[in-house]
């Protein structure tokens, strides 16, 4: 269950990172994904000879990476992962129920008793609360227990020669040579998870590169071993650069008042904290409000769904990962840790999520009765719910902005006449 966990963050985080596939109302995004060649082992070495020229230019020296990627292994199972992300769906109170598990509850409390004299040192130092250090470690990595045992090298390599996603790949892999020639760590304990995030929290090398600390001094940022010091210092570090505000909550459960205004909701409505008071938002179970901040209103499940009010700290942790459902489970776990209460609100459990082609015949649906969804892609951002919107508040319908499968089928049963254009070439 803790490796599925794992997945799963690795996938949201690809999903919420990465680039669109195809943008062109028409592009066939399935065809763009089999008919890609399977590579192979010779394949990959002809690749590797060509990338050289390209890693030196970036500061790579022949020898390291004469030395490092001589003998790399190609690695098909991964790319069947990659590959396999884009379908793979899963709805948020799923993602929750298993991130966010008595279980990773109980042992973060454990981790931060285990570590106190640490974590300690972490507040003082970053000014970042203890308890999302510990969430993004329960996460990332079960508090260290599943931190990965893929060499890192192969990973990159296999993922920058498939082609797919291959500048991102690329120039991650220009990044972990050169954490090799800084001398942090050697190829054989560069060990880490299918899409190259390493160690107790989970790193991608160019974060590594950029942000990761060597808190106890002993010359070397270690985040693979098992002692999690420079680790969980490097993601305080992380998160101290993404503005965290200690004591101050990423967001809040709200009841929202009878009538409420659902094109108020999503991140691109920002307002005081006393501007929501005023709209009759209040803090679920007795929660404390806030004290100060902009906020603006998530609704990950729609107007059936749990309601949130989130601050900047949301911000703050999706720096780390921008998929929403991977945030929430982060400032939850936090909350959870400290002894807040489930949240409240019950999910719809009854939804299932919207498979890539239902996500993608929708943005076209969506595009042809006038709503631009700004690309068909199969990945719904704040472009896609927007539309979704305009189109709901058009239908009559309650315009919280949700992908649900009864938007589809309203979409599917919109006038003949508009729906024509579709089919005509
Ligand atoms: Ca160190």
């Amino acid at each position: 269950m803790q490796m599925q966990a794992i997945l799963v963050g690795v996938w949201l985080a690809l999903a919420g990172v990465f680039p669109t596939l195809a943008t062109a109302q028409d592009a066939p995004l399935r065809a763009t994904l089999d008919t890609k060649e399977p590579g192979s082992m010779q394949g990959m070495q002809d690749w590797v000879k060509a990338f050289r020229a390209r890693a030196l230019a970036k500061g790579v020296t022949a020898e390291t990476f004469d030395t490092e990627m001589q003998g790399r292994t190609y690695l098909p199972e991964i790319v069947v992962k990659d590959r396999k992300q884009d379908e793979f769906t899963k709805t948020i109170w799923d993602y929750l129920d298993k991130a966010v598990s008595d279980d990773r509850i109980a042992a973060g409390k454990a981790a931060l008793v285990e570590h106190a004299a640490l974590f300690d040192q972490l507040e003082a130092r970053y000014n970042v609360d203890r308890a999302v250090i510990a969430a993004i470690w329960g996460l990332e990595s079960a508090y260290g227990k599943v931190r990965g045992d893929i060499p890192t090298l192969d990973a990159l390599t296999t993922l920058a020669y498939d082609a797919r996603r291959a500048d991102f790949f690329e120039g991650q892999l220009v990044e972990a040579l050169l954490i090799l020639q800084s001398g942090d760590i050697t190829a054989d304990r560069m060990l880490g998870s299918w899409a190259g995030a390493m160690g107790h929290t989970q790193f991608m090398p160019s974060s590594y590169r950029s942000l990761a600390v060597d808190f106890d001094g002993d010359g070397k940022r270690q985040i693979w071993g098992d002692d999690p010091t420079d680790a969980l210092a490097s993601t305080a570090a992380y998160l101290a650069k993404s503005n965290w505000v200690k004591g101050q909550p990423w967001g809040v459960e709200v009841t929202l008042p009878q009538g409420f205004d659902y094109t108020l909701a999503g991140p691109r409505t920002q307002a005081p904290l006393s501007t929501w008071k005023a709209r009759g938002l209040l803090p679920m179970g007795g929660q404390e409000w806030a004290k100060s901040g902009w906020a603006s209103l998530s609704l990950p499940a729609g107007a059936r769904g749990p309601a949130f009010l989130v601050f900047d700290n949301f911000a703050a942790i999706e720096t780390y990962n921008v998929a929403d459902a991977y945030v929430i489970a982060v400032g939850h776990l936090a909350d959870r840790i400290m002894g807040a209460a489930p949240i409240q609100a019950n999910w719809p459990r009854d939804l299932r999520a919207l498979t890539l082609e239902e996500r993608i015949e929708m943005q076209h649906l969506l595009g042809q009765n006038g709503f631009d969804p700004f690309g068909v892609d199969g990945k719904v951002g704040p472009n896609t719910i927007a539309a979704v919107r305009k189109f709901q508040a058009s239908a009559g319908v309650v315009p919280d902005g949700y992908a649900s499968l009864d938007l589809l089928e309203r979409l599917r049963a919109t006038p003949v006449q508009a729906k024509a254009a579709v089919n005509s070439p």
